[in-house]
């Protein structure tokens, strides 16, 4: 079975349950947005354990290694493309 990764950098991440709210981005206490003082979600996505980005769809570990390759292939082209 494939792992999901963060999409960023590829390493764990953890559910944004006590997260940032939706409508601030501020902190949330007792189902209240601290900002707004109105009630608040937390945004529906998840936290990078790495960079601590928030995203909101993890990525199959097998994608972002591809991913990872593809501009490591691009990087190559362009440097010998400089060369010349
Ligand atoms: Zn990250
Ligand atoms: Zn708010």
């Amino acid at each position: 079975m494939a792992n999901l990764v963060s999409p960023c950098c590829g390493g764990e991440y953890t559910d944004n349950d006590d997260g940032p709210s939706y409508c601030c981005g501020s902190e949330i206490k007792q189902g209240l947005c601290t900002e707004c003082k109105e009630h608040a979600e937390p945004e529906e996505g998840f936290i990078c354990d790495t960079c601590e980005d928030f995203f909101e769809e993890a990525m199959e570990d097998y994608e972002y290694a591809e991913k990872q390759h593809d501009s490591y292939l691009e990087d190559r082209m362009d440097a010998e493309r400089d060369e010349r």
